[in-house]
């Protein structure tokens, strides 16, 4: 049997051969949290989830404020909805998770890490088929319930589509689709397997197959982090083909019915920019997969966004420009992503392709759509000519 090919005959997965674990994974779960630190180079930092991105214009305005406090400024927003916190000294550990427990982000101590829901984030505000926000608390609430469920690794990830095909095409390994008031799809490993049950059961079925898939891993040498590495009939004997609907993955920028949709430059959520969404919002802010927010509400009032920074503009060459951390928060990099990023959001014009601009071939937080793939360029100018002879965007 090759290295580091699946050895329990209950994690081969039953229409693909030769499932494998890479490798080079560790076996321990370093996916940080709020109570896990992670220790940058640039100090510690923390991840805090927050289930389907929604949360309020109070609470991120609060915790802009524990950043300021604790770490450094801005909030840095992750490809999952979640934000995250850079620039901490350990002996402020304590103050701040206490300040950001006080604003609503630490609801479960011993769950934090594998509270990771991703949702259509205009649930309820424009478009779908039903609203997915009492699924998304539900499922959430029953999660954090359950003791067995804190052994879920913290990459496992959950996603509660409303109908209209849009966190579909993300890499999940348990889904729901809304179908109508009354019926859901539940997603196992993509869009493309698994079965349909009453609307009414559907927490009570990911949470079994979560549980199910908790049982697969134990006692196993290199245990699996998603739900693709194990064999799917055993999760559930209900499990075949099924077609999702997929449809548009990112919101577009704008206004959107009453809401704003707004990109965050670069993931990097500014002081400024916290305070001009609490100029013009006052209730629900969702921080979506694509790093941006959508501000219910505000639908009204763009200008007030874009003129702190914010990008309401789909086709500006700004808003198809993201980047890993690079130097100096991450030892890996040989750049300084972020430097290099704005450069290049000057340079660029509209129309041009997306890039995603890394430090190392790691390519952390590539984006799900179609992209140019910019490592480590030594210049602006080097990364220019990477992008006009790409041939193949990933
Ligand atoms: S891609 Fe490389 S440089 Fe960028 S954050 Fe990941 S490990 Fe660090």
């Amino acid at each position: 049997m090759p290295a580091g090919t699946v050895e329990d005959r209950s994690l081969a997965r039953n229409y693909d051969v030769g499932v494998t674990i890479p490798q080079q994974r560790p076996i321990a779960d370093r996916c940080p949290g709020l109570l896990a630190p992670h220790e940058a180079e640039d100090g510690l930092l923390v991840r805090l989830r927050i289930p389907g991105g929604q949360t309020s214009v109070a609470a991120l305005t609060e915790l802009s404020r524990v950043a300021r406090t604790f770490g450094q400024d801005d909030l840095q927003l992750t490809s999952r909805g979640n934000i995250q916190i850079r620039g901490l000294d350990r002996r402020d550990l304590e103050p701040l998770s206490n300040a950001v427990a006080a604003a609503g982000f630490l609801p479960s101590a011993s769950h934090e890490r594998v509270r990771n829901i991703v949702a259509s984030p205009l649930t309820g505000l424009a478009g779908g088929t039903e609203d997915a926000r009492p699924l998304v608390a539900a499922l959430d609430q029953a999660l954090c319930a359950e003791d067995r469920l804190a052994a879920l690794p913290g990459r496992f990830l959950f996603a509660v589509d409303d109908g209209r095909g849009d966190v579909t095409s993300l890499s999940f390994d348990l889904g729901v689709q809304i179908l109508d008031r009354d019926r859901a799809l539940i997603l196992v490993g993509g869009p493309r397997t698994g079965f349909q049950v009453a609307a009414g059961q559907t927490v009570q079925t990911v949470l079994a197959l979560a549980r199910r898939f908790v049982q697969l891993r134990a006692g196993v040498p290199r245990p699996p982090w998603h739900v693709r590495e194990v064999d799917l009939i055993a999760l559930d004997p209900r499990v075949g083909p099924v077609e999702a609907t997929q449809g548009r993955a990112q919101p577009r920028l704008g206004r959107i019915e009453d809401a704003a949709s707004v990109q965050v430059p670069l993931s990097l959520l500014t002081p400024e920019q916290v305070s001009a969404v609490a100029e013009v919002g006052s209730g629900p802010v969702v921080v979506t997969p694509w790093r941006g927010l959508v501000v219910a509400g505000a639908g009204d009032q763009l200008s007030k966004l874009t003129a702190a920074g914010l990008l309401a503009d789909d086709t500006s060459a700004w808003s198809g420009i993201t980047a890993c951390t690079g130097s100096p928060g991450c030892a890996r990099s040989r750049i300084d992503t972020r430097q290099l990023g704005t450069e290049l959001g000057r340079l660029l014009h509209t129309g041009s392709p997306r890039v995603h601009l890394v430090g190392c071939e790691r390519r952390c937080g590539a984006p799900s759509e179609a992209h140019v793939d910019l490592v480590a360029p030594v210049s602006a100018v080097a990364a220019l000519r990477q992008i006009s002879t790409a041939r193949d965007l990933r």
